[in-house]
């Protein structure tokens, strides 16, 4: 048996996974390699970190972490985890604008997909990039940094552009969040006032199973202090929890980050669950729908439709919501964005006889999450994203068997093979 990625679903096809330890043993594999691709944390269900040649971890190399705290930036080794990160940010007195649901998955990882959280007023987590330090395919070194031409292009880059060695973030002052959880909204009263129901804290959740497709289980709020708003939550049924939940129901809520309104560090809060935990109901498949704000009562009239054939595949439903970025292939392109996302009982052949029935229900403005389970073509996706013609020039401009790469410096050039090291840069 080949290696597998975190759900189990698929065998990569590779026929090993490259450890190097440091950037010149990388610059070997990468030169020395035909077919190269970065592997994350394996936490994507498509074959999106696939390929036929070797895949490349960047677990075992360097774990550095560099504040900068006039500029409020952290360049960052990619293959953290933000389990791993946001500690260190947090005890410099920095933070992130969001994170996703758990906190096992690679900072590049994300990012090269379009992961998000949610928050009206928040981008993915790719909108907090300020810089990508990529090794392209002949082991040369290209930096883009926010502002240059190609750089919206190479952010979510489908691991498609090389590998991403570090990455510059944006920071901001640490913060507080507290989180409440709200049983039994109806999606009527809900849809109706919609707006006031995502903006009821800075990031909020709505999950549903489709049992009852009338009603949405839970209303997740997080909030920092004195921004939590629920009126029009409880004023489409919501009642707050009598204790703490599982967004899953009938499992138990030990995995999840600290709710019931008690005030805590953003990234104990931002995501649903805490780092030590498993965060699953067992095996599951996921799938997640991108679609324009606008279209939401369309979706969910689709949804709720379709909520007889839904429910029985299903663990839980998640809607959330995103700001609208300019990053090519980002999901979140151009416009406000609600994301619908699907946590599936592990039935790969039940869930890919139901997706294109959602699929074509959905909004034509639907695009797939890049790293979970979809079966649209890749003409309906591609008439998706604006700016697709470009990334495929970048690619192609990239890929060595296109043309030669423009590369900033030398691979002998390379910087930071000395080892771990988080460094706070203080005046
Ligand atoms: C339990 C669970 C919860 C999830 N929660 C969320 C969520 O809240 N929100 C959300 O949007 N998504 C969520 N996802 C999806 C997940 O965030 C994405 O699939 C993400 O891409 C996984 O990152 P990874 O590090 O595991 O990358 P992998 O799955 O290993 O790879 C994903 C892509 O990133 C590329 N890549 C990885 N590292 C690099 C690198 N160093 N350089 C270049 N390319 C690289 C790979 O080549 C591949 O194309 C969840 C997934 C799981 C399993």
């Amino acid at each position: 048996m080949g290696e597998q990625n975190w759900a189990g679903n698929l065998t990569y096809r590779a026929e090993a996974v490259q450890e190097p330890a440091n950037l010149g043993e990388l610059v070997d594999i990468v030169t020395q390699t035909p077919r190269v691709r970065a592997l994350g944390s394996r936490h994507s269900f498509s074959p999106i970190a696939d390929t036929e040649g070797a895949l490349v971890s960047l677990a075992r190399m360097p774990r550095q972490i560099e504040i900068d705290t006039d500029a409020a930036t952290a360049r960052v080794s990619a293959g953290l985890r933000h389990g791993d990160l946001v500690p260190a940010l947090d005890a410099a007195g920095f933070a992130l604008a969001n994170l996703a649901s758990l906190p096992h998955i690679s900072v590049a990882g994300a990012v090269q997909t379009g992961t998000h959280g949610s928050g009206d007023r928040i981008g993915s987590l790719a909108t907090q990039v300020l810089g990508v330090e990529l090794m392209t395919a002949d082991g040369e070194a290209l930096t883009l940094r926010r502002g240059d031409p190609e750089f919206a292009g190479a952010v979510v880059g489908l691991g498609a552009l090389g590998i991403v060695t570090h990455l510059t973030l944006q920071l901001e002052p640490a913060y507080e969040i507290a989180q409440t959880v709200y049983d039994g909204a109806r999606w009527d009263d809900a849809l109706a006032r919609f707006d006031a129901i995502t903006g009821a804290g800075d990031s909020v959740s709505l999950f549903t199973t489709w049992q009852d497709a009338d009603t949405i289980d839970q209303v997740w709020v997080k909030a920092r202090p004195g921004r939590a708003n629920a009126d029009a939550v409880l004023a489409a049924g919501g009642r707050e929890a009598d204790g703490p939940r599982h967004p899953v129901p009938g499992v138990g809520p030990e995995p999840c980050t600290v709710q019931g309104g008690v005030p805590g560090p953003w990234h104990s809060r931002l995501p649903h669950f805490r780092l030590e935990f498993t965060p699953s109901a067992g095996a599951e498949l996921q799938s997640e729908y991108l679609i324009d704000r606008r279209g939401v009562p369309a979706a969910i009239d689709a949804l709720r439709t379709l909520a007889p054939a839904i429910a029985p595949l299903l663990y839980v439903c998640e809607v959330r919501t995103m700001a609208a970025d300019t990053l090519w292939l980002s999901p979140a392109f151009g416009r406000q964005t609600v994301g619908l996302h699907f946590m599936w009982r592990p039935d790969s052949a039940g869930v890919e006889a139901l997706l294109p029935r959602i699929e074509d229900a959905l909004p034509e403005s639907a695009r797939p999450h890049w790293g979970k389970v979809f079966t649209m073509d890749a003409d309906r996706i591609r008439s998706r994203y604006p700016r697709w013609d470009e990334f495929a020039a970048l690619r192609a401009r990239l890929d060595p068997r296109a043309g030669s790469p423009t590369p900033t410096s030398r691979a002998s050039a390379w910087p930071d093979t000395q080892g771990d090291r988080v460094y706070v840069k203080k005046t």
